[in-house]
């Protein structure tokens, strides 16, 4: 049986992802909208090779960030960092994308 209280926090968290995702929706809608008006006036007459930068920039994003994790010490990321969990792997800890290069996140275990 769930308190009151948590009840009134599990709905004040929901309230508060809802948000979090509208206002990511707003800026998203923002961004594309700026997009379409550079690429209108012809953005100097790169339009098109605004467009291509912007496909090149997400087929990048969507290539994985792969973590090299070795008998002993921190992951080795493929963006060349090193990170270290205090428990756990990246999984356990609900990170799902590199915080350094933004990338999806898979893993490698090196046994
Ligand atoms: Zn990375």
């Amino acid at each position: 049986m769930i308190s009151d209280e948590g009840q009134m926090q599990a709905a004040r968290v929901t309230r508060d992802a809802a948000d979090k995702a509208s206002a990511a929706a707003d800026r998203m809608e923002a961004a594309a909208h700026r997009i379409g008006v550079l690429l209108e006036d012809g953005y100097g007459g790169n339009g098109l090779r605004l467009m291509l930068a912007l496909e090149d920039e997400q087929a990048r994003n969507k290539k994985p960030c792969i973590w090299n994790l070795p008998a002993e010490g921190p992951y080795m990321t493929s963006c060349g960092e090193a990170f270290e969990f205090t428990v756990d792997r990246p999984k356990e800890n609900g990170v799902k994308f590199c915080p350094f290069c933004g990338c999806e996140l898979k893993l490698n275990i090196i046994t």
